[in-house]
C-alpha cells in the first residue's frame, strides 16, 4: 500500500469507526485486567501474610511449652517440607543474634533487619519484599514476637505468586493483541457494509454529475438511515430531472416563440428593401416592426414577471382593494371584445369584497382568466364572472361555453408556454395562466380549472380575503 493509499484509507469512516470501537475495546479490556490483577495481587499476598501468622502462632506455642533450643529441630522440619530453597526459619534474641535457623544458604544477603525487630519487639508482626542478589525472584521477609526477648523471622522466595503474576501479564498481552487485532477487522468489515450505501449515493452523484440524470440509488427496503438517504436523494433526483426537463422545455419553446416574430421582422423588412416601394409603405412595415417588437416585448415582460413572482420578489404594492370593483371594470373592459365576437359577458360580483393585494397584478390576473374565456368561446357563447366569499377566502369564478381543455392539456396549461393545438389559431403565447398563476400564489391565492372539452371550462381564483374585513370593505 502506498503512503498516498495509506493516507486515503486513514481519512476514511470507516476506518475512523473501526479504530474508535477497537481503542474503546482496548480500554475496557486494559481496565479489566488491571483490576482483576490487582485483586489476584493482593489475594496471593493476603495468602502469605496468613501462612506467616500461623506459623509465628504455631512457633509462639512451641517455644513457651519446650523454650528456645528446641526449635531449631522444627525449623529444619517445617522448612524441609516448603523447600529449604524456597524458605527459612529463624529465632532471633534482642540483641539480633540467632539462636535457631534452618538452613538459609539460598537466601544470601537476606540478614537480621535490627530496625524491624525494634519494632516487632513493640507488639504487631511486619513483613516486606527484599530482592537478593542473582536471584530472579524476591523474598518476603516476615518478624513476629515469639515471646520476651524473642522474635521469629520468616523468609520465604515468591517465585510461584510471580510466576503466576508474570505468566497472567504475558497471556493478557498476547490476547489484547489478538482481540485488538479481530476486533479491528469485525469493526472495519462491518463499518464497510454500514456505509457501502452512503458510497452508491457517492457512486450515483458521481455518475450524475456526469450527465446520467436516469440514474438512481437502490433502496434495500429495511428502512434503516442508508435507505431514508438513498430515498431522499432519489426523490431530489427526481426533482432536479424534472425542473432540467421543464427548464429544456421552457428554452425549445423560447427559441420557437421568439423566432417567429423574428423571421416576419426580417421579412418584413427584406421585403421593404428589395420592392421598388415608396414612403408609405416604408411607414407600413416601421409599424408592423413595431407591433412585432411589442409583442415581443410583451411575452420577456411576463417572463420577468412570472420569474418575480415565482421567487417571491415581486415588488408588490399592496393595498385594500375591492374585488367586485376590479370584476366589474375588468369586464366592463372586456364587452366591445366579446360583443365583437358575438359572445354575452355577465358578471355577478357587487362591490365591498375586501383584499389585500397589488392591484395592476390582481387586474392583470383576472383579465388573463376573462380575456381566454372570450378567446376561447366560439361566438353565440356565453362567458359568465362570479364572486363568492367562503370562510376567509374570495373565490372569483370565470365559467365559459367554449371548446373546452382535453384532459391532458388541462395538466399542462399553467406550465410556461404551453398552448393546447386547438387554441393555436388564436393569439397568445402561452404565458397568461402561467403569470395568473404565479401571482396568485404570491398573494397567498392560487388559480385551478376545471373543463368539459367541446362544452366549456371554469377557472377558479382564490384569494385570502383582507383580515378583519370579510363583510364589506
Ligand atoms: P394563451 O392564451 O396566450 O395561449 P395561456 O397561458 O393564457 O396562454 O393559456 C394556455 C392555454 O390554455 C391556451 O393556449 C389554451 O389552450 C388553454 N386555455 C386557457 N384558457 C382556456 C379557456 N377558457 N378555454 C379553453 N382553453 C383555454
Amino acid at each position: 500500500m502506498s503512503l498516498k493509499s495509506l493516507l486515503k484509507f486513514r481519512a476514511t469512516v470507516a476506518f475512523r469507526l473501526a479504530a474508535g470501537y477497537t481503542a474503546v475495546i482496548a480500554v475496557s479490556l486494559v481496565i479489566i485486567f488491571v483490576l482483576f490483577y490487582s485483586f489476584l495481587k493482593a489475594d496471593l499476598a493476603t495468602r502469605t501474610n496468613s501462612y506467616f501468622v500461623d506459623k509465628a502462632r504455631e512457633f509462639s506455642a512451641l517455644v513457651a511449652t519446650r523454650g528456645p533450643q528446641a526449635m531449631r529441630g522444627e525449623f529444619g522440619r517445617e522448612a524441609e517440607s516448603v523447600g529449604t530453597r524456597q524458605i527459612f526459619f529463624r529465632l532471633i534474641d534482642g540483641n539480633g543474634r540467632i539462636v535457631a535457623a534452618s538452613s538459609d544458604a539460598a537466601f544470601q544477603g537476606v540478614g537480621v533487619d535490627m530496625k524491624a525487630v525494634k519494632e516487632v519487639e513493640r507488639g504487631r508482626p511486619v513483613a516486606f519484599t527484599v530482592s537478593v542478589k542473582g536471584r530472579p525472584y524476591h523474598v518476603r521477609d516476615f518478624y513476629a514476637r515469639l515471646a520476651p526477648d524473642l522474635v521469629l523471622q520468616v523468609g520465604k522466595y515468591m517465585g510461584a505468586d510471580e510466576d503466576l503474576l508474570e505468566d497472567l501479564r504475558q497471556s493478557f498481552w498476547v490476547a489484547l493483541i489478538c482481540v485488538l487485532a479481530v476486533s479491528g477487522f469485525i469493526g472495519w468489515f462491518m463499518s464497510k457494509r454500514a456505509l457501502a450505501g452512503v458510497e452508491e449515493v457517492t457512486r450515483t452523484a458521481r455518475a450524475i454529475s456526469s450527465g446520467d440524470l436516469e440514474r438512481r440509488v437502490p433502496v434495500t427496503g429495511r428502512g434503516d438511515e442508508i435507505d431514508r438517504l438513498a430515498t431522499t436523494f432519489n426523490d431530489m433526483l427526481g426533482r432536479i430531472q424534472t425542473m432540467v426537463s421543464e427548464m429544456r422545455q421552457i428554452t425549445d419553446n423560447i427559441a420557437h416563440d421568439l423566432k417567429s416574430p423574428i423571421t416576419r421582422i426580417r421579412g418584413l423588412s427584406e421585403m421593404a428593401l428589395t420592392s421598388r416601394t415608396g414612403p408609405r409603405d416604408f411607414e407600413a412595415t416601421a409599424s408592423s416592426t413595431v407591433e412585432e417588437c411589442d409583442r415581443l416585448l410583451g411575452m420577456i415582460n411576463a417572463m420577468l414577471d412570472i420569474s418575480e413572482a415565482e421567487a417571491g420578489v415581486a415588488d408588490m404594492k399592496l393595498e385594500r382593494l375591492d374585488l367586485g370593483k376590479i370584476l366589474l371594470e375588468a369586464c366592463e373592459l372586456f364587452q366591445p371584445m366579446a360583443e365583437e365576437r358575438g359572445l354575452s359577458l355577465a358578471v355577478e360580483a357587487a362591490p365591498g369584497c375586501s383584499i389585500r393585494g397589488d392591484r395592476h397584478k390582481i387586474q392583470r390576473t383576472v383579465a388573463n382568466l376573462v380575456d381566454n374565456a372570450v378567446k376561447y368561446t366560439r361566438p353565440g357563447g356565453k362567458v359568465a364572472v362570479s364572486l363568492e366569499v367562503s370562510g376567509s377566502r374570495a373565490f372569483v369564478r370565470v365559467q365559459d361555453s367554449g371548446i373546452g381543455i382535453s384532459p391532458g392539456d388541462l395538466q399542462r396549461i399553467f406550465d410556461r408556454f404551453y398552448r393546447a393545438d386547438r387554441s393555436r389559431t388564436e393569439e397568445g403565447n402561452g404565458l397568461g395562466l402561467s403569470l395568473a398563476r404565479a401571482n396568485a400564489r404570491a398573494h397567498g391565492g392560487d388559480v385551478s380549472a376545471q373543463s368539459d372539452p367541446g362544452r366549456g371550462s371554469t377557472f377558479t381564483l382564490t384569494l385570502p380575503l383582507a383580515p378583519a374585513t370579510n363583510k364589506g370593505g
